[in-house]
């Protein structure tokens, strides 16, 4: 998909879920005077700029932009459009918020320059790639060893990509990534905020796969993804012996594996299923079983909680070492300074497992 040009009032609407009548409800201009402001057709005099900044809580300077948004190539949306019931509208919702989200990032980046301890190399895969492949090669790049991955979140981070957990509000959607194919520009997931750390980890790990495997949208994406997750997180030869002789019902013994393993219990079991270890019964059985007791929703066990570290590291960078006020970084965020400490100042305490990346000064 191409980058494109759009309206940063089309954005920024989009982004709240409001169409142009409802924007103008807030606003209280008609859905004659959005729809013309969004296509430039009339001029953004200080009152209709006034009533917008309100509606939209924005700073006032960043309706003037017209942003360049990359195609949103890599996602998720596009498959579990067709899929679920997801509305255009929901849809566009999280589009916009992925670009705006995109946009800050690019601006708090201004006069900083993570330096990744990790290389990201794209690996594609077409519809008949193996995508256990490339989670193999992937272990053996980033010189992982064939155990359980601690901190998978600080190791994705740690290779230049910036996750961020915003509320995504949406059932089905747990994350979005973009990574713009030129390749100055840094690879992004969008993770919706509250996931349970085992299923953080394999979202993370499914996105993970759409950046290295996938450039344009595919039917097939979402099973190489899952299928790139559940290899890289638990690779076949070693958790084989784990799972080896699984019986319907063994739930204590697969809490004790969700624990070692970082992995739900749910995505133990279809790792069963994908080695051969369980048959398509058992498969059923066992799914019945969860759905029985309420664990598709909430599972017991204990998985590690990982929080990513380099939007906090990024601010602070601009706090301690630019000696940049709240004030100032929200105006790089292109937000409101209330917006900046809503969203992203609000509950960002220091993660104990913080992998520290190193920030330099952009040249
Ligand atoms: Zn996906």
């Amino acid at each position: 998909m191409a980058d494109a040009a759009i309206s940063m009032i089309t954005l920024l609407r989009e982004a709240k879920g409001w169409n142009q009548t409802e924007l103008a409800r807030e606003a209280g201009v008609s859905q004659a005077v959005i729809s013309r402001l969004e296509t430039g057709a009339l001029e953004l005099t200080p009152d209709r700029r006034d009533a917008l900044v309100k509606a939209l809580d924005c700073p006032p300077e960043i309706l003037e932009e017209q942003p360049t948004v990359p195609g949103l190539a890599i996602s998720c949306l596009h498959h579990r459009r067709r899929a679920s019931t997801m509305t255009v509208r929901t849809m566009r919702r999280i589009e916009a918020l992925t670009h705006l989200t995109r946009l800050t990032m690019e601006g708090l980046l201004t006069g900083i320059a993570p330096q990744p301890q990790r290389t990201l190399v794209r690996d594609p895969i077409d519809l008949d790639g193996d995508p256990r492949e490339v989670a193999r090669r992937l272990r053996e790049r980033w010189d992982l060893g064939d155990g359980p991955i601690r901190n998978l979140v600080g190791i994705v981070e740690s290779a230049g990509i910036i996750v961020i957990e915003r509320p995504l509000s949406t059932p089905g959607q747990d994350a979005v990534s973009t990574w713009p194919g030129d390749q100055s520009r840094f690879p992004m997931m969008l993770v919706t905020k509250g996931l349970a750390p085992d299923r953080l980890r394999f979202t993370v790990a499914h996105e993970l796969g759409h950046l290295l495997m996938h450039d344009i949208p595919g039917p097939e994406q979402e099973d190489q993804a899952n299928k790139f997750a559940g290899e890289l997180l638990a690779p076949a030869d070693s958790i084989r012996p784990d799972l080896a002789g699984l019986r319907t019902g063994e739930f204590r013994r697969l809490l004790t594996l969700k624990e070692k393993w970082g992995m739900s219990i749910g995505a133990l079991i279809r790792r069963a299923y994908d080695l051969e270890i369980i048959t398509d019964r058992q498969y059923r059985e066992f799914n019945m079983r969860l759905g029985q007791m309420g664990w598709r929703n909430s599972e017991p066990g204990d998985v590690a909680v990982e929080t990513p570290s380099t939007l906090t590291q990024i601010i602070n960078a601009h706090k301690n070492i630019r000696h940049q006020s709240v004030a100032d970084i929200a105006r790089l965020a292109g937000m409101t300074e209330d917006g900046f400490r809503r969203h992203y100042l609000g509950e960002n305490p220091q993660p104990e497992n913080l992998v520290p990346i190193t920030l330099g000064a952009a040249t």
